[in-house]
């Protein structure tokens, strides 16, 4: 039995936490948020006072925050209070720079460290399916993997101190762009007279084929759990999207790697976040593109 201090209850660690919890660890959860802390301990956990509560008789720390600063903030405090042998690993997705910062800072503290971010949204938190890529140490990346089994499928170590978040933002870079090419495709289609269905039985088995079509069609019809029969109500909103393009755009222009497609992009869900519409799925960027929004 290992115990865990768990911070960051939120969507995603909610259901990461409470895997952990059921796998028989003293997972000790803090956070911020009242209700978020009572759903925690509802689900298992033990409230934590503070962070050297959380963390001083901890083996693990795991964190699953908003954004880098967050994270910032929550290990110069962990750091002041955790025991030297403690493993920390964060979930959250962050800027590369500031993740590898922030890993740097704490193995010169002594402690082990690696980046975890994952794929799978909340439905993958809850059943303990997501996909972890993560970024440290071979023995760090060991010492974390038997935690990573209890809360994702697959398990992934992508190399050196944040490339977790290079493998996260350059695939979500990735998705963004065939989500609005597929878009655009559809679109094309249908206002030249083929419908949906017939486009999608004909390019789905040609070379335009991709997941964003085959998974998750954005024009409604064709796959019938995909969003676009629901409205657009997310799956994963428009407004995280937005956010990982962000972080790719950043971490693009500190490695001078060319990415217009990553820009554009950013720029067409900035759109969406513009005119309120980032709640609805990212795949409602077909509305966008079809004037409907
Ligand atoms: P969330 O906002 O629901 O949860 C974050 C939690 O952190 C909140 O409960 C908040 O109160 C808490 N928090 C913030 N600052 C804190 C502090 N200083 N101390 C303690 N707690 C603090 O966000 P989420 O949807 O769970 O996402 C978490 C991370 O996972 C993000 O980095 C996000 O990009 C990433 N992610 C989310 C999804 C998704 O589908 N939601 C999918 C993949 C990755």
């Amino acid at each position: 039995m290992t115990t865990i201090a768990f911070i960051g209850l939120g969507n995603m660690g909610l259901g990461m936490a409470s895997n952990l919890a059921k796998a028989g660890h003293v997972v000790r959860a803090l956070d911020i948020n009242a209700d978020a802390l009572a759903k925690a301990v509802a689900a298992g956990c033990v409230q934590a006072k503070n962070a050297e509560d959380a963390v001083a008789t901890a083996d693990i720390v795991v964190t699953m925050l908003p954004a880098g600063k967050h994270v910032e903030l929550v290990y110069a405090d962990v750091m002041t209070h955790a025991a030297p042998s403690t493993l920390f690993i964060d979930c959250s997705t962050i800027d590369v720079d500031i993740a590898r910062k922030v890993i740097a800072e704490a193995e010169e503290a002594g402690f082990a460290m690696i980046d975890a971010p994952v794929s799978g949204g909340v439905g993958g938190a809850t059943a303990g399916t997501l996909t972890f890529m993560c970024g440290g140490t071979e023995p760090a990346f060991r010492r974390a993997k038997p935690v990573l089994d209890i809360m994702g499928k697959n398990i992934f170590h992508a190399g050196g101190a944040g490339n977790g978040q290079v493998a996260k933002i350059a695939n979500n870079m990735l998705l963004g762009i065939h989500m609005i090419g597929t878009c655009e495709a559809f679109n094309l289609a249908e206002k030249l007279g083929l419908d949906a269905q017939t486009f999608f039985d004909i390019s789905s088995t040609a070379s335009g084929q991709n997941w964003s079509m085959t998974s998750y069609c954005p024009a409604p019809g064709p796959v019938e759990t995909a969003p676009s029969n629901h409205d657009y109500q997310p799956g994963f909103a428009a407004a995280m999207m937005l956010k990982d393009l962000r972080l790719a755009q950043d971490a693009a222009q500190s490695a001078k790697a060319a990415t217009p497609l990553g820009a554009q992009a950013m720029a067409l869900y900035g759109l969406m976040e513009a005119s309120g519409d980032d709640g609805l799925d990212f795949s409602g960027i077909m509305k966008l593109i079809d004037g409907t929004l």
